[in-house]
């Protein structure tokens, strides 16, 4: 064999190495998954159904972080807390923050105790996603140049679906009557929907807890002002008082998983549930 063909071999590597990938919650792994296709592993650090306000990794998903090549922080700074015990078993890893161009929500409202009063909830808007999404391709392509096309391709059809998705909700949103646009939450997951799409969250916990009687009595009496027919609850979260308000309002329970793999579906899920319930 001549140098020349042994020089081309050389170049060409045969099998194809994954690229594994590190990111904080399903929805974002979902991403990942999407436009990383079937060159790109990835691993979430909050596995399904678990709080990541109290969340503590598991020796298991420390040992799958240590694979990962790259780590997808959100930027909200939710990790925060443990992400140092992730890095500290994956020194080599190379952090990406998915944060560019996100129109954050700051201020005191949400509670998280770890965060820097960024709200994290960002999965629950298309339109927060769509900046996600465009992050995520090009940290893939920056990593993985040879791949950069099929990430671009794969995230430009993710991109489409988010925005036909956000202009759903935009034209569903507009035909409910300017009185029927609240709705009420135990744990404000919602702030980025109700933000980008002119609807109104009101939450039943206080700062993270059970909200005490005179909390209650307050909600009862704003969600009766603004005709609430519904009050979502989490799998990650307590429906005690979330019952006592539906039973006040005469409204019903709906229980989705904003935190689920499955973004889109929630979405639906709640837009329908918002639709259905609208009181006449
Ligand atoms: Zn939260």
């Amino acid at each position: 064999m001549g140098k020349f063909l042994w020089a081309l071999l050389l170049c060409v590597p045969v099998f194809a190495a994954k690229l594994t990938v590190a990111v904080t919650l399903q929805p974002y792994a979902s991403i990942v998954q999407e436009i990383g296709g079937s060159d790109v592993d990835v691993v979430a650090l909050v596995p399904p159904g678990a709080d990541p306000h109290t969340f503590e990794p598991k020796p298991s998903s420390l040992k799958e972080f240590s694979k990962a090549v790259a780590y997808f922080s959100d930027g909200s700074g939710i990790d925060e807390a443990w992400l140092p015990r992730f890095t500290g078993v994956n020194k080599m890893v190379k952090v990406f923050a998915l944060s560019n161009g996100i129109d954050w929500i700051e201020g005191g409202k949400h509670h998280h105790p770890e965060d820097r009063d960024l709200d994290p909830h960002l999965w629950t808007s298309p339109l927060q996603l769509q900046r996600v999404a465009h992050n995520v391709c090009e940290a893939l392509a920056s990593l993985d140049e040879p791949h950069a096309d099929k990430y671009r391709a794969r995230s430009a059809k993710l991109m489409q679906r988010l925005a036909n998705q956000d202009l759903e909700l935009r034209t569903t949103i507009e035909k409910l009557s300017p009185e029927s646009r609240t709705f009420i939450v135990f744990h404000p997951a919602y702030g980025y929907f109700a933000r980008d799409y002119g609807m109104t969250q009101l939450t039943v916990e206080v700062k993270g807890k059970e909200p005490k009687p005179r909390d209650v009595f307050d909600l009862i009496k704003t969600g009766k002002e603004n005709h609430v027919g519904i009050v979502f609850v989490q799998p990650q979260f307590s429906k005690r008082s979330a019952a006592t308000i539906a039973k006040e309002l005469n409204a019903v329970i709906l229980e989705t998983d904003p935190l689920a793999f499955d973004y889109e579906s929630n979405i639906r899920a709640l837009i329908k549930a918002i639709q259905d319930n609208v009181k006449k």
